[in-house]
């Protein structure tokens, strides 16, 4: 069950590494006289600061920087705060060779109206900055800061500025802590999708056909259709249908969607078509654009002929691909994709049945989720921000049909004892939903998954049914998608795993490893034995060496390599050996074939070692 602790924003550790900010800027100076400051703002896992240095620095720098803050640091130096007037500000930034602290000075006055500018000293050091720091630098952990990388960065983000360095490090109060973090980040590259997804032979992306639209090779394949087999099984013990739709729409569905102003930049451009026969000038034009979302397509379906409130809940489900404008900036391996497939269902219910099914679903996310062995989220309740002065923009200006559906939605949470948050001002645009917060191995969140109450959409596409009482009425949607999108849910689970899949996700299930080429002919038998039952069995027919072979096996993280010699071919056995598991046993073929059909059928975990 789930779940994390929530992670504390520390009112301390923001103090520590504004702080060290500084004293690294102190130390760049001392050791650089001349270099220009730029913006040297805490982060979430340390701090950085922009720096216009004389001489180009290397990374070989960063470690005399490092020793000369800790001078600093053991030094005992107090930070004094102050406030000075614009002028004065200016005035004193001017004398210290700040050309970009004196332009940020000028527009905090400016577009801000700010009357004075908070300034810290700290030994021989100055900085504007609102704080807060630290009382005395003797307060800053020596051992838990690390400078670890430079890059380029603009003045203020923009190309049209200087190009600046910034140095980059992590903070944590203590040692242990840096540590810890220093090797989750070791982990984490060690697991990047990116990279795995590449050694594993997962997927490609190739320009020619676009950015951020990856081609899934055969083995990427074989892992999107067993999560699809799997969702059609705990989908159709759970009543869905399923339905298939085509990729691309006409204009009119957007506009009446609300996709149309409201989403535009987030999708792609249109295709125009001209009436058959006639120029472009002769109109009238159509317009097909590629779908951003599989809902109004399910809604036409729902609508596509009178529906009665015996049929609902109606439960439409798809794995639907649908095409969003990322900008080419935000694009990331497979976790940020323009093109996608997601684990879709659109859910139709009456009021009477809205909360029951709300906890349905709940219930199918923690079931999948306890399949896959995650248990690192929690569950955020986002609701709408009725002081939000945009608020007639981003969500459907509905007071009392929030009231109520956000209650329900907190019932739902509620009584199913759900670990959650709240969250103001992330909710949908036509309602409240839970997001499903994740954790990277590095800590940071990101949503992976939703299930969202939609009480405005269907009215605007005109949906009902006949209820009990003969009146027609609008049923209410459940968007939800627990499984994301194969996109980005494969690439979570590739770093999740560590690239070694469970043996019933795993793209090549067994590897045969005949110990020479007198038992080929017996390793194909197993093969054989093991496609009849629909189980990705390989033979390694190769000339390498034994040794060799087996390493190669461990490298492609083959969850299962049967060893085959003159013993086993005599007695009908196999030798198992598992990823990640010294130990090794030799068993009957007969019987093995039974436990691994077992352990696919039930998706079982067999522990491995990373
Ligand atoms: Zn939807």
């Amino acid at each position: 069950m789930p779940l994390l602790p929530e992670k504390q924003e520390d009112e301390a550790l923001h103090r520590i590494r504004h702080s060290l900010s500084h004293v690294m800027a102190q130390a760049v100076q001392e050791l650089h006289p001349g270099t220009v400051l730029g913006f040297g703002p805490p982060i979430e896992d340390g701090f950085y600061y922009d720096f216009l240095f004389p001489e180009p620095i290397s990374d070989g720098d960063l470690k005399d920087i490092q020793k000369r803050m800790q001078k600093i640091i053991k030094s005992g130096q107090e930070f004094a705060q102050e406030e000075l007037s614009i002028d004065d500000a200016v005035a004193r930034l001017e004398g210290m060779g700040e050309p970009h602290k004196v332009e940020y000075a000028k527009e905090l006055a400016e577009k801000r109206g700010l009357e004075t500018l908070g300034f810290y000293t700290n030994g021989p050091f100055v900085d504007m900055c609102e704080g807060p720091h630290v009382a005395n630098t003797k307060e800053l952990p020596v051992t838990g800061f690390k400078l670890h990388s430079l890059a380029g960065a603009y003045w203020r983000g923009d190309e049209k500025n200087v190009m600046m360095t910034r140095i980059y490090a992590y903070a944590f109060e203590t040692k242990e802590k840096l540590k810890e973090y220093v090797a989750a980040v070791a982990l984490a590259q060690k697991r990047d999708h990116r990279k795995l997804g590449a050694a594993l032979d997962l997927y490609v992306i190739d320009e020619r056909v676009g950015k951020g639209l990856p081609l899934w090779l055969p083995k990427g394949t074989v892992i999107r259709r067993e999560l699809e087999k799997l969702v059609a099984e705990f989908e159709f013990e759970a009543g869905y249908e399923q339905v298939s739709t085509p990729h691309i729409t006409k204009r009119g569905l957007y506009e009446t969607s609300g996709h149309i102003p409201l989403y535009m930049e987030g999708m792609y451009p249109p295709m125009t078509l001209h009436e058959e026969g006639k120029e472009a000038t002769d109109g009238p034009v159509e317009e097909y654009y590629l779908r951003p979302m599989n809902c109004p397509h399910h809604h036409l379906i729902f609508g596509a002929r009178k529906r009665s409130y015996r049929e609902l809940p109606l439960r439409l489900a798809e794995y639907g691909t649908v095409y969003r404008y990322e900008r080419g900036g935000a694009l990331q391996g497979l976790t940020r994709v323009r093109g996608m497939t997601m684990n879709d269902a659109h859910l139709y219910v009456t009021h009477e049945q809205l909360l029951d099914e709300f906890k349905a679903v709940l219930d199918l996310h923690a079931r999948y989720y306890e399949l896959f062995g995650l248990t690192d989220y929690f569950l955020r309740l986002s609701q709408w921000d009725p002081d939000d002065p945009k608020r007639a923009g981003k969500y459907v200006d509905d007071p009392e049909n929030w009231a109520w559906s956000e209650a329900v939605v907190e019932q739902a949470l509620e009584e199913s004892g759900y670990y959650y948050r709240k969250v103001k001002g992330e909710a949908a645009f036509y309602g409240p939903k839970v997001d499903y917060q994740f954790r990277t191995v590095t800590g940071r969140e990101f949503s992976l998954s939703t299930n969202q109450l939609d009480f405005a959409v269907p009215k605007r596409f005109g949906l009902t049914y006949t209820d009990r009482d003969g009146q027609e009425k609008t049923p209410l949607c459940l968007h939800r998608a627990p499984l994301s999108t194969h996109e980005r849910f494969v690439g979570f689970l590739i770093e999740h795993y560590g690239g070694a899949f469970p043996t019933w996700l795993s793209p090549e299930q067994v590897r045969i490893v005949p110990i020479s080429e007198a038992q080929l002919d017996y390793a194909k038998k197993v093969q054989r034995v093991l496609r009849k039952d629909m189980v990705r069995a390989t033979v390694d027919d190769s000339s390498n060496t034994l040794g060799k072979k087996i390493r190669l096996a461990a490298t492609s993280k083959t969850p299962v390599v049967l060893v085959v010699g003159a013993d086993e071919f005599e007695n009908t056995s196999v030798t198992v050996r598992r990823y990640g598991i010294r130990e090794q046993e030799t068993v009957d073929l007969d019987a093995f074939v039974t436990v691994l059909r077992d352990e696919i059928r039930e998706r079982r975990h067999v522990t491995t070692l990373d």
